[in-house]
């Protein structure tokens, strides 16, 4: 294994939509590395598994994978955390917590995501009381510009500012992540709700199980599947909800794709970890070769802000393969998208047509914009940078703090700089 690369063949993210820049990718094998290579370099961005869908790991110097790192799972039971290294994926690190009688609260709907890229963009699954999975972070060690570490734990005064950072204060060397003990879900499928049910009923609806996914195609007047996953101590799932029956085959997010290569459904019970991410550990996510874009309301706005794309539906659903409509809990990490409000996530996966889809992404973003949307820091947006920065209350706390710890900005691309300090 290689601690350097001097040429670089082009490297793509995930989608095939974004050809990095780089012109060095580095593989540090050890922290020591790692923090000589962020040292040496003029500007530095990490490359996790390259899930995101625009240019926010990107860099025209040094591009930092921490793939070749030794995986740590350190489990503290006492604790109730595991410390992690910074290129440690969920899946990498799920089946060991739940073996040592662990759980992560809550996840995102795909395994094979680093859990560095996913906290600091602010990746979020679902759940009334489920909060953004940045909120398990309880410590983090940094390797920042100098190439020192520094370490924030919660409670500390820069904490809350340091968890979703879009990767412009340093490099995730190492978290340390809060537990719960394992549970079981029970996932149900249910299919066909009708879209003037779920505007009327949509707080009883994310309220009724512990995670709780709408997928729709925006297509006529009905909403295509409700995912329910609920604590299997709750008991047997119901036989219907408000009318909606459950699906008997295996479904997937996209209508007509292979359900079996989701976790398991028709109200088995299994662990948290083979329930509560949509696709399985161990295979393909999604459609594969697709763009996605996501925007956040307050949870109150949501029965209006269903309502407000009902009504535009016919602009963009010829672009899209699926939407998910999803609640999150409020935190108070700065660059949160659930920064101090509960929210809705619309999320939408566009069929793999740039030009259609940006047209589409702004078609959603007019729609909503009454309700003030934050996008997800991870996928595409058209909205204005200062639209963007006006949406966080803490955004000018976050902009002195990446001043203070990186004043020569290092860790700034040009997504970052022009999305938050231009
Ligand atoms: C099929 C699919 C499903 C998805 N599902 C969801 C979902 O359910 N919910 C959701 O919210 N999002 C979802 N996403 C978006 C995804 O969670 C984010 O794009 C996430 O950042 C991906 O992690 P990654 O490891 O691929 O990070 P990358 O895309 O490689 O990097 C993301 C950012 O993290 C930074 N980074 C990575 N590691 C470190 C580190 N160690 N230190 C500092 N910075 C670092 C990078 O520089 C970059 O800025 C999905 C994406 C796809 C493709």
């Amino acid at each position: 294994m290689r601690a350097y690369s001097d040429t670089v063949a082009p490297v793509r993210n995930w989608a095939g939509n974004i050809t990095f820049s780089a012109a060095t990718i580095a593989y540090p094998e050890t922290i020591e590395q790692l923090q000589a290579i962020v040292q040496a370099a003029q500007k530095v961005r990490v490359l996790g598994f390259g899930h995101s869908f625009n240019r926010i790991a990107d860099t025209p110097d040094t591009l930092v994978s921490l793939r070749n790192l030794q995986r740590r799972i350190e489990i503290d039971s006492d604790a109730r955390t595991v410390t992690i290294d910074g290129g440690a994926s969920y899946a990498d690190i799920a089946p060991a917590l739940h073996a040592a009688g662990f759980a992560l609260a809550n996840v995102a709907s795909l395994p094979n995501i680093t859990i560095a890229g996913a906290v600091v963009t602010a990746t979020h699954g679902s759940g009334d009381s489920n909060r953004n999975l940045a909120a398990a972070v309880r410590g983090l060690r940094l390797v920042t510009a100098s190439g020192d570490i520094v370490s924030l734990s919660r409670g500390d005064a820069d904490f809350a500012g340091a968890v979703v950072s879009l990767g412009a204060l340093g490099v995730i060397a190492e978290m340390t992540l809060d537990l719960v003990p394992t549970f079981d879900i029970r996932q149900t499928v249910y299919l066909n709700l009708p879209v003037a049910t779920v505007i009327d009923n949509i707080h009883t609806l994310t309220a009724r199980a512990y995670s709780v996914s709408h997928f729709t195609r925006w297509q006529g007047d009905s909403v295509d599947q409700v995912w329910v996953k609920a604590l299997a101590e709750d008991g047997e799932p119901a036989a219907d909800i408000l009318g909606a029956l459950p699906a008997t085959a295996a479904s997937h997010p996209i209508p007509g794709m292979d359900g079996s290569t989701c976790t398991g459904q028709f109200g088995v019970a299994g662990p948290w970890h083979e329930r509560l991410f949509h696709f399985s550990i161990g295979n393909a996510a999604s459609a594969g070769a697709e763009l996605q874009s996501e925007l956040f309301v307050a949870r109150a706005d949501a029965p209006a802000a269903i309502a407000a794309l009902h009504a535009v539906q016919d602009q963009f659903s010829p672009a899209l393969f699926v939407s998910e409509i999803r609640s999150v809990a409020a935190d108070d990490l700065w660059l949160s998208s659930a920064c101090r409000q509960d929210t809705i996530g619309f999320h939408f996966t566009w069929k793999p047509d740039w030009d259609t889809t940006i047209a589409a992404v702004g078609v959603a973003e007019r729609a909503l914009a009454p309700f003030a949307p934050r996008p997800h820091w991870a996928k595409l947006f058209t909205l204005a940078p200062d639209v963007v920065r006006s949406r966080y209350p803490r955004m000018p706390e976050f902009k002195a703090l990446a001043d203070r710890m990186d004043p020569e900005g290092k860790f700034r691309n040009d997504f970052v700089t022009d999305l938050l300090f231009a």
